[in-house]
Formats: structure tokens, C-alpha cells, sequence
């Protein structure tokens, strides 16, 4: 029985897993759930999944989260804090952490996971592409292990041989990436100038939190893939290449030596890439309806537009210029969205800000996460002066 700590339980991903642990009652219990401040949201989960601690990070809800837990006649603890949350993942109630916080904000908690040994199932992308070097040294350190959970990163664990080789020894050529190309593929950039959040965030494949679905639709979702790949997977930027592919059955391809390109498929459906980071190296149903390639015809594969998508080719940029540039990257384009969601900044202009604030802030080796945490808020604030300058 592994005992399943899921940090962002109240989010999309948050309900996958749970729907993937409903149906292993024998194999995996949620033992830890956690959020933001959605309380009711939680205590509805902690109803129906009685875990042994419910966290909320915003530490003002801590009392109201005890009293509604008290309410519900539940025996499940509280806490609340970002410390109460490392602190969590860190213990003795969980052997296994779902890092599925969306943004900079998971960061500490996934590095908390990775030093403490547990099995860390890492969807929080940011947090790789802020801290990729410290959080694999945390691994290693730890002495536990990474299973990527974004299904392209899920479905390249799967091609490599035991999972994450070191590329040149096993005979590994390149990495493609799959792309739906988001909700507005096809377009070019006089059609988006009035692109509202609801648009941006009709994906035409996925169904997912509203900060991930907008950078489906700008691109910056793959340019922050490509980041990732590069830190799990040991690849240098030329190595990984990006596929437009609008179906989104083929989840991503590693190319060998010989020629061989080896893809996983599946319905576009977290569940999978979940079920099988809880199981792995075991295979478990993840209840999701089998792939029928007879029905789901012609498969289509295109390059990306880097002309209109300008995310993408900044995300490049961010990797091949190293240090703490992805981290100002990530911190700008969250910034970014955020706005263009309150409906404070168009769509076009999130490419716009994001360039901008990477110009104004000079990249520096990392010497820490003390470092990357002061380095994101010098971003943050950046982003944020250079709207209220009104910058485009
Ligand atoms: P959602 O917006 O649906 O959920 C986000 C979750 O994070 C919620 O539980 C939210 O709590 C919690 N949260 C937000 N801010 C904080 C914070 N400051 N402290 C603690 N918890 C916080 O996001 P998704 O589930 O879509 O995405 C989660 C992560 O997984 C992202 O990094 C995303 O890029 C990645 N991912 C998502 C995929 C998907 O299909 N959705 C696919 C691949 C990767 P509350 O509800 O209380 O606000």
C-alpha cells in the first residue's frame, strides 16, 4: 500500500490522481491532500478520501479548515503554511508526492519531496524549469527517484531504455515533443488581437487548469517542456524538437541512432501518464477508454509557427542563455498570464513582456535556491513595473 501525498488536490490534475487512487483502494490511499484556499473544495475530498492530514497553504484558512473538518465529523488533521506543507511531504505520512501545484509556488514543496527520498511524481513543470540542476541533485541526495508525470515527458520516460539513460550511451538521436498547437493553431497574429481568456483557455484537446491551458495557446506551455526535457532527460537544446501534432494521440518520440523513432500513444487523458508514474514499473488500469487507431484516422505532424507563437523560441533562448534565465522566463510569463486572464494585458502582448523582462534582468549562475526565490521576485516586480509603464 503506498501512501500517496497529492499537493494541488483540488486542481486538475489533483482530480485525476484521485480518480486513478479510487479505483487501487488495495494499492495506494491518498494520505495527504493539499491546496491553495479552496477549503470547501478540500474538505469535500478529505470526505470522500479520509486522508490522515489536510493542508492548506494560505495559513489564514488553517482554522476554518479545522472547523470544517470538525464539522464533517472527520478525523483527518489540519495545518496550514507552505511550511506546514514541506513539512508534510517530508514525513512519515507519505512515501510517494504528487507535485501538481501549478507555478513557481510548488517549487519548495517538490524540492522538500526530492530531498526527503519519497517517490516524487512531478507535474509542477515550473519547478524544473526554475531549478532543474537542484532539484535532480535533490534526488540524487535523497536517494529516491522521479517519474515525470506531463504526459510528453511521461511518454519519452517510456521510449528511453530504464527510463532515463544518458542519451549519447544509448544511442539516443533526438527527442520530439509533441504540440497540440493549442486552441488557436493555424491563426496568425492579426486574428489574435482580441483573444479573450475564455478563448484561450478552450483547449481544443485537454482539459486543464486555466494558468497551463493559456500557455497551450501561446506556446510557452512547450517552450517550458522543452526546459524540462532538457533537465530530466540530459538532452541539449538542439537534441529536442518540437512537433506540431493536433490530434494529440502521439505523446512524444525519441529518435535512436538507427534510425528507429520510438512513440507512445494514447487517448489525450492525464489519468494515463498518472497511472503510470504511481505503478511504474507495473502497468495498472487508469479507466481510460482504449485508443482506437482505426477510428481516430489521419495523424498530422507540422512545425510549430515561431513567428506568431514567440513563447516558444524565448523558451529556446532562456535554455541556451542558462543560469537563472529560465527562471526569470517562468517568473515573467506567469506575471504575464495572470494579467491577460484579469483581462489587464492582451494576448499578444504576454511574448511582449516576457522579452522585456528578460532584457532587463542579466542572467547569473545559480548559487542556490535562496537565489532563484530572490531572483523570481526581482522578475515578478520587473513584469509588473514594466506593465504599469504600459511597455507595448
Ligand atoms: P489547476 O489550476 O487546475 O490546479 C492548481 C492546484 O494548485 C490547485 O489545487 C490549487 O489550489 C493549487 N495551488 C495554486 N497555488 C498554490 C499555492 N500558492 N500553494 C499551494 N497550492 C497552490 O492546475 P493544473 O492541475 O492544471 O496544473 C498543475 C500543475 O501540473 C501545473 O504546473 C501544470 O503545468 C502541470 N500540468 C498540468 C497538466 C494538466 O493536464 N492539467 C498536464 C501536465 C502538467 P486551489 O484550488 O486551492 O487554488
Amino acid at each position: 500500500m503506498r501512501k500517496i501525498a497529492i499537493l494541488g488536490a483540488t486542481g486538475s490534475i489533483g482530480a485525476s490522481a484521485l480518480d486513478v487512487i479510487a479505483r487501487h483502494p488495495r494499492d495506494f490511499r491518498a494520505s495527504v491532500l493539499a491546496a491553495h484556499r479552496k477549503v470547501d473544495e478540500l474538505v469535500a475530498l478529505c470526505v470522500r478520501f479520509q486522508p490522515d492530514l489536510a493542508v492548506i497553504a494560505d495559513e489564514a484558512l488553517e482554522t476554518t479548515l479545522r472547523d470544517k473538518l470538525a464539522t464533517a465529523g472527520l478525523s483527518t488533521r489540519a495545518a496550514g503554511g507552505m511550511a506546514a506543507l514541506n513539512e508534510a511531504v517530508a514525513g512519515d505520512l507519505c512515501d510517494t508526492v504528487i507535485a501538481a501545484i501549478v507555478g513557481a509556488a510548488g517549487l519548495e514543496s517538490t524540492l522538500a519531496a526530492a530531498r526527503a527520498g519519497k517517490r516524487l511524481l512531478l507535474a509542477n513543470k515550473e519547478s524544473v524549469v526554475m531549478a532543474g540542476a537542484l532539484l535532480l541533485d535533490a534526488v540524487h541526495a535523497g536517494g529516491g527517484e522521479l517519474i515525470p508525470v506531463d504526459s510528453e515527458h511521461n511518454a519519452i520516460f517510456q521510449c528511453l531504455p530504464g527510463g532515463r539513460p544518458e542519451l549519447g550511451a544509448a544511442g539516443v538521436r533526438r527527442i520530439l515533443l509533441t504540440a497540440s498547437g493549442g486552441p488557436f493553431r493555424g491563426r496568425k497574429r492579426a486574428d489574435l488581437t482580441t483573444i479573450t481568456p475564455d478563448q484561450a483557455c478552450a483547449h481544443p484537446k485537454w482539459n486543464m487548469g486555466r494558468k497551463i491551458s493559456v500557455d497551450s495557446a501561446t506556446l510557452m506551455n512547450k517552450g517550458l517542456e522543452v526546459i524540462e526535457a532538457h533537465w530530466l532527460f540530459g538532452a541539449a537544446a538542439a537534441q529536442i524538437e518540437v512537433v506540431v501534432h493536433p490530434q494529440s494521440l502521439v505523446h512524444s518520440l525519441v529518435e535512436y541512432a538507427d534510425g528507429s523513432v520510438l512513440a507512445q500513444l494514447g487517448n489525450p487523458d492525464m489519468r494515463t501518464a498518472l497511472a503510470h508514474a504511481l505503478a511504474w514499473p507495473q502497468r495498472i488500469d487508469a479507466g481510460v477508454t482504449p485508443l482506437d487507431l482505426i477510428r481516430s484516422g489521419a495523424l498530422q505532424f507540422e512545425a510549430p509557427d515561431r513567428d506568431t507563437f514567440r513563447c516558444l523560441d524565448l523558451a529556446y533562448q532562456a535554455l541556451q542563455t542558462g543560469g537563472t534565465a529560465p527562471t526569470v522566463l517562468n517568473a515573467a510569463n506567469e506575471v504575464a498570464v495572470a494579467a491577460f486572464l484579469e483581462g489587464s494585458l492582451p494576448f499578444l502582448a504576454i511574448p511582449e513582456l516576457i522579452e522585456a523582462t528578460l532584457d532587463a534582468i542579466s542572467a547569473e549562475p545559480v548559487a542556490g535556491v535562496e537565489h532563484l526565490l530572490h531572483t523570481d521576485l526581482t522578475a515578478r516586480q520587473t513584469a509588473q513595473r514594466k506593465m504599469q509603464q504600459g511597455f507595448c
